[in-house]
C-alpha cells in the first residue's frame, strides 16, 4: 500500500483512483489483451529499421501530420477532420480533457472498454452505465440527464456485439447541433469490415475513434486517432497538445496503414476463420460464446467462477480476461482469437479444466 500524500494533494475525486492492474504476468499463450497475435506489420517493422539519426535526435512533428495524412488517406477524407494521439486511450483523454467545464456526465453502453469509467474520473466527470440491452431497446436513456458525451463501442469489447448502424443512427438523429459527443470507439472495426467515419464527417456532434493497437499489430508503439467534423477534431488536437506521436511510431504507422503488401487484411482474414472455429469448438462443448464481430470471444461461465477460470487457465500457461459479474452477460471470461495451434493450447487447456 501507497501511503496517502499529505498536504493538497490528490484531488479528492482522484481519492478512489487507482493504477490499471490487469494480470499482465508473462504466460506462454496470452489471450488476455486482444493485440494482434500473428505479431506486427513487417513494412511497420522496416520503417523503424530504417529510420535515421533525426528520427530519435530531432522532435517529431508537432500534430503528426504524415499520419494525419496516411489515415486521410485511408479513410477518403482530407487531414483536417482527422486527430491522432499516443495510443486512442491518449486521443479519448484528450476529448474528455476537451468537453465543457466542470460537471456534466459521461454515459455508456455497458458493459464496455473498462477506461470508460477511469478516463470519466480523471477528467472531474461522473460515468453513467446504461445495459446495452437497455440502450438498444431505447437510444434515448443513453441521452438522458443531459449528459456532456456518450460513449459507444462498435464493435463492443468485450462482448463483440456490433450495434446496427440503423440504431447508431437514431442515437445520433436525437443529439442537437449543441447536445453531447456522440464517441464511437471502433478499436475493432477493421474486424468487422465495417466502419462509422462517413456518418462522423457529416454529423457536427459524432466522432470516430480507431486504434493501431489491435489489427495492425502496433500496441507497443502507441498510435491511436480520431475522425469527424473538423470543430470537433480541432478541439481533440488543442486538448492533445504537440509532440504526443513519436517520430519512429508515426513512421511505422504510416507503413502499416498503407497495408502494401496485404499483411494486415491476410491476419484479419486469418483470425475471422479462426474466431467461427473456435465458435464452432467450443459449442461443440456445450458453451454458448457469444456472436463476435471482433477478434475476440467472450465465453460465459458459471456464476462466480469468471475470476476462478482465469486463475485455473493461467495454471495451465493460458492467459484469458476475466470478466466477473458482467452487466447483461453475467460471469465470462474473454478470449483473444490468434494462429490455430494457439487456440489448440486454449482448448486443451479449457478441457483439462475440473468442473
Ligand atoms: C484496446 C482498446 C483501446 C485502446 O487502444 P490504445 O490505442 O492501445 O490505447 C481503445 N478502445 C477499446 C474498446 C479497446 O479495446
Amino acid at each position: 500500500m501507497t501511503p496517502p500524500v499529505r498536504g493538497p494533494l490528490p484531488r479528492p475525486d482522484y481519492a478512489s483512483l487507482t493504477r490499471y492492474t490487469p494480470d499482465r504476468r508473462a504466460v506462454p499463450v496470452d489471450l488476455s489483451d486482444n493485440t494482434n497475435l500473428w505479431g506486427t506489420h513487417p513494412a511497420a517493422l522496416e520503417a523503424i529499421r530504417s529510420a535515421g539519426t533525426d528520427a530519435l535526435a530531432r522532435y517529431p512533428h508537432l500534430y503528426a501530420d504524415d499520419l494525419r495524412a496516411a489515415v486521410a488517406r485511408l479513410h477518403g477524407v482530407t487531414s483536417e477532420h482527422v486527430a491522432t494521439g499516443c495510443g486512442s486511450d491518449d486521443v479519448l483523454d484528450s476529448l474528455w480533457r476537451a468537453l465543457a467545464e466542470d460537471g456534466g456526465a459521461v454515459t455508456y453502453a455497458a458493459p464496455t472498454f473498462s477506461m470508460v469509467e477511469p478516463l470519466s474520473q480523471m477528467n472531474g466527470r461522473e460515468a453513467r452505465a446504461v445495459a446495452w440491452s437497455r440502450a438498444l431497446a431505447d437510444p434515448d436513456l443513453l441521452l438522458e440527464g443531459d449528459p456532456v458525451m456518450v460513449y459507444v463501442c462498435r464493435p463492443n469489447n468485450p462482448t463483440g456485439h456490433q450495434a446496427p448502424e440503423a440504431w447508431v443512427a437514431e442515437l445520433l438523429g436525437r443529439v442537437e447541433d449543441d447536445g453531447p459527443v456522440v464517441l464511437i470507439d471502433e478499436a475493432y472495426a477493421d474486424f468487422a469490415g465495417e466502419t462509422l467515419i462517413p456518418t462522423a464527417v457529416e454529423h457536427p456532434r459524432a466522432l470516430v475513434v480507431r486504434t493501431l493497437s489491435k489489427a495492425y499489430g502496433l500496441a507497443g508503439l502507441r498510435v491511436g486517432y480520431a475522425v469527424g467534423s473538423k470543430a470537433l477534431v480541432g478541439e481533440v488536437e488543442k486538448s492533445r497538445g504537440p509532440y504526443k506521436v513519436n517520430r519512429l511510431a508515426e513512421v511505422a504507422a504510416c507503413a502499416a496503414l498503407a497495408d502494401e503488401d496485404g499483411w494486415v487484411q491476410r491476419t484479419i482474414a486469418e483470425c475471422l476463420e479462426n474466431r467461427e472455429r473456435l465458435v464452432a469448438a467450443l459449442r461443440s462443448r456445450s458453451e454458448a460464446p457469444l456472436p463476435s464481430a471482433s477478434n475476440f470471444v467472450l465465453l460465459p461461465v458459471a456464476a462466480g467462477t469468471a475470476v476462478p477460470t482465469a486463475l485455473a487457465l493461467r495454471e495451465r500457461g493460458v492467459a484469458v480476461r476475466p470478466f466477473p459479474d458482467c452487466i447483461d452477460v453475467g460471469d465470462a471470461v474473454r478470449v483473444t482469437v490468434g494462429p490455430w495451434p494457439l487456440m489448440e493450447q486454449f482448448l486443451e487447456a479449457w478441457d483439462s479444466l475440473e468442473r
